[in-house]
């Protein structure tokens, strides 16, 4: 018998109708044109493929895939891949127009992409992952390059799969292109920081809302929602900063231990057994009770829509930081500002990852690599000016950080759009 996928999706709501909606909201506060509107609220292509792959008991599967470019205002688009079995169309087209903004907001010269296959990557093998990598990568071999749109890793990939999409596009080029993907390994021309990136960029975003709220992260309290690459980097980040962890979960198993979780042996086992599952020193808990408990910092790091309606008014933190794209729907965010609850937004806080991936371009580019210091360097000066900018925005407009975050954003892309004109 095969393993049967979660029959239900994580995507309670249309994710590009959210999508398409903060977009008109943020035009009405931000006064931004209607016929600029009119461009943002669509896509500029969307491309969907099939993917058939050979699978190890001799059968032939076909995957679906897509990739979509939102916006290429500002410069070549970017954005990771993800593989999942709850992708849709509609999911990766959000998500795209979330790294225009992300892109915009943190001012680095690219425009926003995304990529889906559905499936789940967790059942499959490695040779069955490396094929359909292969084959889905030549199937969008005209999409993508350095000029013109980068992938990097999301949900479900990383720098393997990086890799295997790299050495695929580069022999159908005859010659290494390092600029076409980021977030590879560092064997074969990854940056320094990447892996990690993500993760310290919220923790930057962190580190400067403690300071506007004068608290300290020295003994307060957190919790993470995911223990992938940005959760688990984030919660072990955290701990070094002094801030006490008392919960953390993956897909399959929560943790709970009011006096502390030890992060770094939470960690070690993670890699060891590929599970949090197991791990002893804390009281099991579900994904849905973490949201819920008591404590200063929640950082949801996994999917979207997981703060909804149906918890917001129960959750007690004091900050949250959308370390995942999209974890609170419109409505929940509402409940989360009435109750004073600051939200540091998903195009700000979850930045620090595309922010290297640009680094990694530039030094792929330049085949000049960088420190690690000098890149964890750059990457504190953007991040600490996107949310001092983003800050001051919320003061002077009376506005949430996240209405702030986007408002900067979409006007950057409408400014460069106005600036380039319509075309012809
Ligand atoms: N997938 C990541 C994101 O959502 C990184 C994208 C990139 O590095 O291009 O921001």
């Amino acid at each position: 018998m095969t393993t049967v996928d979660a029959p239900v999706s994580h995507l309670r709501e249309n994710p590009f109708e959210i999508a398409r909606e903060q977009l008109r909201r943020v035009a009405k506060v931000f006064a931004i044109d209607p016929n600029l509107v009119n461009v943002l609220q669509e896509c500029k292509k969307a491309v969907s493929v099939s993917i058939p792959v050979a699978m190890d008991d001799g059968t032939t599967q076909v995957f679906q895939g897509h990739r979509v470019t939102h916006n290429v205002a500002r410069g070549p688009s970017k954005g990771g891949i993800r593989y999942h079995q709850d992708v849709t169309l509609d999911e990766v087209k959000s998500l795209a127009m979330w790294m225009t903004w992300k892109c915009a907001l943190s001012g680095i010269p690219f425009g926003g992409a995304k990529g889906g296959v559905v499936c789940n990557p967790k059942t499959m093998s490695e040779g069955e992952l490396q094929r359909m990598t292969r084959r889905f990568t030549s199937e969008i071999i005209n999409e993508i390059g350095p000029e013109k749109d980068i992938p990097a890793p999301d949900v479900g990939t990383d720098g393997r799969v990086m890799a295997w999409i790299f050495d695929t596009y580069s022999m159908n080029k005859g010659h290494s292109v390092l600029g076409v993907v980021t977030g590879k390994p560092l064997t074969i021309g990854g940056s320094l920081g990447r892996e990690e990136a993500t993760a310290r960029g919220a923790l930057y975003c962190v580190r400067e809302a403690v300071r506007k709220k004068q608290i300290s992260l020295q003994g307060a309290s957190a919790a993470v929602q995911g223990f992938g690459n940005v959760g688990s980097f984030l919660a072990r980040f955290l701990a070094e900063d002094g801030a006490n962890v008392i919960a953390i979960s993956d897909s399959t198993a929560g943790l709970h231990n009011p006096k502390g979780i030890d992060v770094q042996a939470a960690f070690a086992h993670k890699r060891e057994t590929g599970t949090l599952a197991g791990f002893r020193g804390a009281e099991a808990i579900t994904n849905e009770e973490l949201l819920l408990v008591d404590c200063d910092v929640l950082a949801p790091c996994a999917l979207e829509q997981v703060i909804t309606t149906d918890n917001a008014a129960q959750v007690k933190a004091k900050i949250v930081v959308e370390g995942a794209n999209g974890p609170v729907t419109p409505s929940a965010d509402e409940i989360l500002e009435d109750k004073g609850i600051l939200v540091l937004p998903d195009i700000l806080a979850n930045a620090g990852g595309v922010v290297v991936s640009y680094f990694e371009w530039v030094q792929g580019l330049q085949e000049y690599f960088w420190k690690e210091a000098e890149v964890n360097a750059k990457l504190n000066d953007i991040i600490t000016r996107a949310f001092n900018e983003t800050w001051s925005t919320m003061e002077s407009r009376g506005v949430s950080m996240r209405l702030a975050a986007y408002g900067l954003a979409v006007r950057r892309v409408a400014e460069a759009t106005t600036t380039r004109g319509i075309y012809p």
